[in-house]
């Protein structure tokens, strides 16, 4: 199991600290976590979680090594920086910076070539699944990803990103489902994933983790999907 917390653009160098130091003294056996600080703060979160478990990922990776694309950051400079993977493709790049399935391929290839694992976004909007378009809009999605050891889904329908509306277990689990027939690699669940819910979701077989917005930015609450994640020790 995987819980990753996206921080969108929350929590600068001061707060990100004060996040590391205290989720370095929890106990999260038996689950992956990664954290997805903004750019500004990746240098403090690698610095703070060294010789951790836990690992620190981007939110976007560019697709060149250097060049004149001002704003962006590349794969190597992530890398140079200590950390050790990127998401890609969230609704938020889709939908307010003009992010194609495309530019996603990019720059996932970019990335895993550089040695980072990536976290590629799918999902459909509200709109695409009241079309019955759901699937159509997930075969397109996954069909510009190159299988590979590295990459890991993150199934996020649009309709549930932010708006305390999540998929019911049984809507996530079909999805999954259908990605994995696509695609072989883990799936996470992403859309208003809480304490409260994280375990449902989690329990579906196909469900192999979380990417977790709003319910990341607090140390309690990220906290408690993880230990949702975790087996139970017998
Ligand atoms: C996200 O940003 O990837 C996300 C799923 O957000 P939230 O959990 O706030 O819906």
């Amino acid at each position: 199991m995987l819980i990753a917390g996206n921080w969108k653009m929350y929590k600068g160098p001061a707060e990100t600290a004060e996040f590391c130091l205290g989720l370095r003294e929890e106990e999260l056996d038996g689950v992956d976590v990664v954290v997805c600080p903004p750019f500004v703060s990746l240098a403090v979160a690698v610095q703070l979680l060294a010789g951790t478990e836990i690992a620190v990922a981007a939110q976007n990776v560019h697709w060149e090594d250097e060049g004149p694309y001002t704003g962006e950051i590349s794969a190597p400079m992530l890398r140079e920086l200590g950390v050790y993977g990127a998401i890609v493709g969230h609704s938020e790049r889709r939908q307010h910076f003009g992010e194609t399935d495309e530019t996603v391929a990019m720059r996932a290839n970019a990335a895993l070539e550089a040695g980072l694992f990536v976290i590629a976004c799918i999902g459909e909007t509200e709109e695409e699944r009241e079309r019955g378009e759901t699937e159509a809009v997930l075969r397109r999605q996954v069909s510009v990803l190159e299988p590979d050891d590295n990459v890991v889904i993150a199934y996020e329908p649009v309709w549930a990103i932010g708006t305390g509306k999540t998929a019911t277990p049984e809507t996530a689990q079909e999805a999954h489902a259908f990605v994995k027939t696509l695609l072989e690699a883990p799936v996470l669940y992403g859309g208003s994933v809480k304490p409260d819910n994280a375990a449902e979701l989690l329990a579906q077989p196909d469900v192999d983790g979380a990417l977790v917005g709003g319910a990341s930015l607090d140390l309690d609450s990220f906290t408690s999907i993880c230990r949702a994640a975790a087996p139970i020790p017998s």
